[in-house]
């Protein structure tokens, strides 16, 4: 990878996925399309990303299927390292982003984005690109790279992409797979907490924890799903609000039977 890094003119784009790629996978490689000479792919899913009993070795897979769906989209590499190229032994240099990283997804998952913002420097040292594209689907791993970028000096642009979603409103994510049956249409009820909490702030509703309450219990009415949290959140430093009164980052971890969803939304950008 650096030795094709180092031959290429020009500004190169590059989007980090753990693979089982989906079309918000591919309109994240569009965008870097749109904006870069060259456009890197990598896919890796990060053992040191995911917590003891986590789903890394059910984590689905199926590189044949994304080299297949990257075809189309004129990728210049698709970047997949094994783990112990990635984390060779005695690998011992983890980059901490404190703060943010304490809350939400941070705190459901200790040690995540230690995880997430070591492989992302790797990444970027590896293909050292001129932007990197996320999705804002992802909304707490964005701000914590945008955070390390800006923090560690790194030489790239941070590009966020708009969450990509279902026509029913699920955001397309590579676990949707794990849905069974009745979980999938179950699923929607993060969708539609995250409408009813639009809804209720364009009528007026200001009150963090108001808007709180109304999306856990919509999402508690459905009989599959467990909240883990449900936030609205200064956007950037992501403490939970009192009032909404500039933007707000809602966003939600909810459980559909063993299946871990996130989905979050911005009001008032
Ligand atoms: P993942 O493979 O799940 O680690 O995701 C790789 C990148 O794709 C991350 O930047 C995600 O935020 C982004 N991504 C995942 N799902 C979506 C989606 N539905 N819409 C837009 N971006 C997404």
């Amino acid at each position: 990878m650096k030795r094709f890094r180092s031959q290429v003119p020009g500004s190169v784009g590059l989007v980090p996925t753990m693979g089982y790629l989906h079309e918000g996978h591919l309109e994240l490689v569009r965008h870097a399309r749109r904006g870069n000479l060259t456009v890197v792919v990598s896919i890796f899913v990060n053992p040191a990303q995911f917590g003891r009993g986590e789903d890394f070795t059910t984590y689905p897979r199926d590189p044949a299927r994304d080299l297949e769906l990257l075809e189309g989209e004129r990728v210049a590499v698709v970047f997949m390292p094994g783990d112990g190229e990635m984390y060779p032994e005695g690998f011992t240099t983890w980059v901490d982003v404190e703060g943010i990283t304490e809350r939400l997804e941070g705190a459901s998952r200790p040690g995540h984005f230690r995880g997430v913002a070591t492989v992302v420097a790797k990444l970027f040292n590896i293909v050292e690109p001129h932007r990197a594209y996320f999705g804002q689907k992802d909304a707490q791993q964005l701000a914590v790279i945008k955070k390390m970028v800006s923090d560690l000096n790194m030489n790239l642009e941070v590009v966020a992409v708009p969450t990509v979603r279902e026509p029913d409103g699920l955001a397309m994510s590579s676990r949707n797979t794990h849905l069974k049956g009745k979980e999938r249409k179950a699923a929607v009820v993060l969708w539609r907490a995250l409408c009813l909490a639009q809804e209720l702030w364009e009528k007026g509703e200001g009150d963090a924890e108001r808007l709180r309450r109304e999306m856990t219990s919509l999402i508690e009415s459905e009989p599959l799903a467990g909240v883990d949290y449900v936030s609205v959140a200064d956007p950037e430093s992501l403490v939970e609000l009192g009032h909404v009164d500039g933007a707000a980052l809602v966003s939600m971890a909810v459980r559909i039977g063993a299946t871990r969803l996130i989905d979050n939304i911005t009001l008032g950008e």
